[in-house]
């Protein structure tokens, strides 16, 4: 007997939030530590969806709701998922959760048995691998290739779904790459899905980013591609576009009804409801022509960090950065300064569990933290299945621009500090971390 069930082993992490445990030993050591690691806005929630949701809670409306979200909040997410993804949708299809993390969990429980086979982005939100294996399905990671902007394209969904596949997850504007799909990239996908898939297999679309899209594009769904709404579970939330990742509003856009009643079940089974003087702040987001003005300010902000920082990166030898297109991370290709700084074969020499625990992005991004106070994400954050040979970091912009300017100084300081990285191999037993 063990105290712990077995199926625990097999659950994963956001390492976004573990790393804050190597960042307070940091600043326990007296250190200064420059924090690229966060997937927040650096942005607060905006005055006027403050004021809804205190005059509410003052107002009384402080108990239990609709477990599948407030009516009103629900009508107002049903309009926006209706003007912005051109489909067909009802308040009735609509789950509001404790944030835009949840349904990817109730999607699994939904959906998915033992043995499915389910495909997901990699680099990828982690959740998705870590719901992939919790629930005993088989991954089926879809590399997502630096060469093609880290998009993916109808041939590439072509190749990995089988008979068995029973899930297909995208992320676009995805996080961690700042990849977007096309709407031709779209259509070739949703072909595929109509040619090769049995009408019972679903999308989910993480849309989260939907509102972070630079040089004016356009957010585009693959949920409004022909045929693909009756088969295509939408999320989004309020977290990222509106700067309120601690108001924990999310919401999943159902094919059915009856899908929906599964979700609201599930709300039930773990949360009960989110609560209601929250939802009324984020019925007023969607329906306040205000909060577009100050959605766009932030958008800005985060377009012009990216125009500095690719660049930035660029120049630093050993480097090598996309242009990402939306949400607000870059994701440099660290390779050359793992070769640089003589982390491969520090990896290679290490005994093998130490070895196979870590990987060399992951030693730099220790290297990186715990002499240069700099905090990234390394790849194998974002999913570790078949990822071996892929050597990236995530850096979030959603940082002051006097921080990422020093932070970049910070990382073209040490992947020049080849004796600084050997000393490090010495000193800490902080190396099988990833
Ligand atoms: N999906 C993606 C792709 C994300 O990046 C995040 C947050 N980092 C979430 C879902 C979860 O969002 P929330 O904080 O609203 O739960």
């Amino acid at each position: 007997m063990a105290v712990v069930a077995r199926r625990l082993a097999d659950l994963g992490t956001e390492n976004a939030f573990k790393l804050g445990d190597d960042i307070q030993t940091c600043l326990d050591r007296g250190m200064d530590v420059i924090r690229f690691n966060l997937g927040a806005p650096d942005f607060r929630s905006a005055p006027h969806l403050n004021a809804v949701a205190i005059a509410e809670l003052e107002a009384g409306n402080s108990g239990y709701c609709d477990p599948a979200g407030t009516p009103s909040f629900r009508e107002a997410i049903a309009t926006h998922v209706r003007d912005t993804r051109g489909i067909e949708m009802t308040a009735d299809r609509i789950v509001v959760t404790p944030g835009a993390k949840p349904p990817i969990g109730y999607t699994f429980q939904t959906y998915v048995d033992p043995g499915d086979e389910v495909v997901y982005p990699s680099p990828g939100f982690p959740i998705y691998e870590s719901w992939v294996t919790y629930v005993g399905a088989k991954p089926v990671p879809l590399r997502l290739e630096e060469e093609a902007g880290f998009a993916f394209t109808a041939d590439d969904l072509a190749a990995v779904v089988t008979e068995r596949t029973k899930l297909v997850i995208i992320c676009s504007p995805s996080n961690p790459t700042g990849g977007v799909l096309s709407p031709d990239e779209l259509a070739g996908m949703a072909e595929v899905i109509h040619t090769r898939c049995h009408p019972d297999v679903r999308v989910y679309s993480d849309e989260i980013y939907e509102h972070i899209l630079f040089d004016g594009a356009e957010h585009h769904s693959i949920a409004s591609r022909e045929g693909m709404a009756g088969r295509t579970v939408i999320c989004s939330g309020l977290s990222k576009g509106f700067a309120m990742t601690g108001w924990r509003l999310g919401w999943a856009a159902l094919p059915t009804v009856e899908e929906a009643a599964m979700f609201k079940q599930l709300n039930i089974n773990t949360i009960s409801c989110v609560p209601p003087f929250l939802q009324e702040g984020g019925r007023a987001a969607y329906e306040d022509p205000a909060t577009a003005r100050v959605v766009a300010k932030m958008v800005e902000a985060f377009e012009q960090r990216r125009n500095w920082i690719v660049p930035a990166l660029n120049s630093i030898e050993g480097i090598r950065c996309q242009n990402p297109k939306g949400a607000f991370y870059v994701f440099p290709n660290v390779a050359g300064a793992c070769e640089r700084l003589g982390i491969f074969s520090a990896h290679r020499a290490l005994p093998e569990a130490a070895r196979a625990a870590s990987t060399p992005a992951g030693m730099l991004q220790m290297f990186l933290l715990y002499r240069y106070g700099v905090a990234t994400m390394d790849r194998a954050s974002f999913g570790r299945i078949g990822a071996d040979d892929q050597h990236f970091l995530r850096l979030s912009i959603a940082n002051g621009m006097e921080d990422i300017r020093r932070g970049v100084a910070l990382i073209e300081e040490a992947v020049a500090d080849v004796e600084g990285f050997a000393r490090f191999v010495d000193e800490e037993g902080l190396l099988h971390r990833s």
